[in-house]
């Protein structure tokens, strides 16, 4: 019997790429599915998204890994190449890649590639992590222009810092900033990620990026995914191993954190930190069993969780509980937590079986 499974909804996936790209007036929309799809499993969900018009990735081996599944989409290397070798391979398996730093632009321009390839140029409008400052981006543009390395026009992306803060200024004036440097160029723009798409209709320009509101999840706390039309894609889901009669003033766990004010029955679930979940959930962190929601009390183990099914409850060893997804929002046990949602599905191990409901 699977105990710890992650069950992946390929066909709400779908609708939610296609809701997104609804949102954005049918422009193009890439799927972003570095770290595994999230924590979904790229491979099987880039297959499940053929009907995108381009992936885009963190790294250079998770690309490859698509192009090796036999999946023919464009491909968007998000942070480009660190070495000539990668640039060769960007051009042999057809990748697009971020140029975001001068070292990039020399290594550009100092190559002789055996096929052009499709740039993007990252400009920092305000995030300040990767980027070339917008002062320098008129001179790097001459050069990548330049370059018989490049394949068609320079297209420009860049990315927000705090688009899921719906009050703040600053995603209007990195929209600005953007807009100034790009308007007079040709080529594509993007800028909007999940929350840019939702909440920033201004954002879209030509192409937006959805990654965390593609897998259902909402990118702005105090929402969920349901609120905002998506379907949550991943439903974690284990096994009651153990129930127990619990004393009152007894601890249970690793370093007797939590002792019953009263008599109870504990009950124990198949999942722990071995399988992602956040070792620091405190007390109360909610787990969906049985059409209720019962709290964690003690420290999450790496195997196990305990939760309190109070005194009366009929609960029975073998019964299903979720620990986030179609029944309890992920939104709700990450707030919990103290983390976002995106931390809680990258971190599951491979020891959670994946089951994957197919389109
Ligand atoms: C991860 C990433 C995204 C997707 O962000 P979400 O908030 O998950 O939609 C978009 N653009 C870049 C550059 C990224 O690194």
């Amino acid at each position: 019997m699977v105990t710890a499974q992650a069950v992946i909804n390929l066909p709400a996936l779908v609708a939610n790429y296609q809701y997104l790209k609804k949102y954005c007036d049918n422009r193009p929309l890439i799927a972003v599915v570095k770290g595994e799809a999230y924590g979904h499993g790229v491979v099987e969900v880039s297959a499940a998204l053929s009907m995108a018009d381009m992936l885009a990735v963190a790294r250079i081996e998770e690309a490859v890994e698509i192009r090796e599944a036999g999946i023919t989409t464009p491909i968007l290397l998000l942070e480009g190449c660190y070495c000539d070798e990668d640039l060769h391979i960007a051009a042999k398996y057809d990748f697009q890649v971020v140029i975001h730093h001068q070292f990039q632009v020399d290594q550009f321009k100092s190559l002789n590639l055996p096929k052009a390839i499709k740039v993007w140029l990252k400009l920092d409008t305000g995030m300040h992590r990767i980027g070339i400052h917008p002062n320098e981006a008129e001179s790097v543009i001459q050069t990548i222009e330049k370059s018989t390395n490049l394949d068609g026009t320079l297209n420009y992306l860049s990315h927000f810092s705090c688009a899921d803060e719906l009050d703040s200024d600053v995603t209007v004036n990195q929209i600005k900033t953007f807009r100034k440097i790009t308007q007079q160029r040709s080529g594509l723009k993007s800028i909007a990620n999940s929350a840019g798409i939702l909440f920033w209709p201004d954002s879209h320009f030509d192409m937006a990026r959805t990654g965390i509101a593609l897998y259902g999840v909402s990118p702005a706390e105090n929402y969920s995914g349901k609120e905002l039309g998506l379907t949550a894609v991943m439903t974690i889901k284990s096994r009651l191993i153990a129930i127990r009669q619990h004393e009152a003033n007894e601890p249970v766990g690793y370093g007797q954190i939590w002792h019953s004010h009263e008599a109870t029955k504990i009950g124990v679930i198949a999942f722990g930190y071995g399988d992602g979940y956040p070792r620091l959930a405190p007390e109360g962190t909610p787990i969906w069993l049985n059409g209720r929601l019962v709290p964690i009390v003690g420290r999450v183990s790496m195997d196990m969780i305990t939760v309190d099914l109070g005194s009366d409850c009929d609960d029975q060893i073998g019964d299903e509980v979720e620990l986030w997804g179609s029944r309890l929002p992920i939104e709700v046990v990450a707030k919990a937590i103290g983390t976002i949602p995106y931390e809680l599905t990258i971190k599951l191990t491979k020891r959670v079986v994946r089951q994957y409901i197919s389109i």
